[in-house]
């Protein structure tokens, strides 16, 4: 099966497409994660990516189109994958369009999350991730045990550059006018799946997995 999730910053796709990815055998493909691993190895799209990201403005369409093309053609992929922050402007869903065209091998399902605006900041600000990658925590909402430590390696959490709040409201700007406009994009198709997004974890999961099983 072939997804997208579909949602503003802070509605939850990372940790849902995860429960997606290990409930369908699917991988989770990050356009995000892709380009944040890119600027820690500096490559060169990773360092002409970073200026942007550390800005919470979005990284060109040609730079994230290829990324997003040569990871969905690795062996993993052929069943199926979920996108996870892709696309997120109407020319990266015409170039994932033309691209699964060719293949033959078309999306299924859009879920969109939805989470008052409110919220959505909330969960932003007090999100804290561990440096070496053994997930998020939150300030209110998920603590660690110890206060300030990952539960997995103790390592001090850190604060993702873009999650300062002048660069969270650069994001949700750049969410409401380049990517809201893909709601219409994918009703269109008969692919969309709205679900609300602002309660549990839990909550959301079933209904995820409720709208899948009826695609
Ligand atoms: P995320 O981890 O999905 O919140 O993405 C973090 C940042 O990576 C975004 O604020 C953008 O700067 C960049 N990014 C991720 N996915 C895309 C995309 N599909 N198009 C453009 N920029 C992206």
């Amino acid at each position: 099966m072939r997804i997208i999730l579909l949602g503003p910053p802070g509605a939850g796709k990372g940790t849902q497409a995860k429960r997606i990815e290990e409930r369908y055998e699917i991988p989770q493909l990050s356009t995000g994660d892709l380009l944040r691993d890119a600027a820690k190895r500096k490559t060169p799209l990773g360092t002409e990516a970073k200026a942007y990201m550390d800005e919470g403005r979005l990284v060109p369409d040609p730079l994230v189109v290829g990324l997003i093309v040569e990871r969905m053609g690795l062996p993993d992929c052929a069943s199926g994958f979920i996108l996870d922050g892709f696309p997120r402007t109407v020319g990266q869903a015409e170039s994932l369009e033309k691209e699964l065209d060719r293949k033959k091998s078309p999306i299924g399902a859009v879920i969109c999350l939805r989470v008052d605006r409110e919220k959505l900041i909330e969960r932003l600000v007090g999100r804290r991730i561990c440096p070496k990658g053994h997930g998020e925590y939150h300030l209110r909402f998920r603590p660690p045990k110890i206060e300030g430590r990952c539960d997995v390696c103790q390592t001090e959490l850190v604060q993702r550059e873009d999650d300062q709040e002048d660069k969270i409201r650069t994001r949700m700007k750049a969410y409401e006018t380049e990517t809201a406009p893909l709601i219409e994009f994918y009703r269109d198709r008969g692919l969309l799946k709205p679900i609300e997004a602002g309660g549990t974890v839990d909550s959301t999961t079933q209904q995820i997995e409720s709208a899948l099983n009826a695609a």
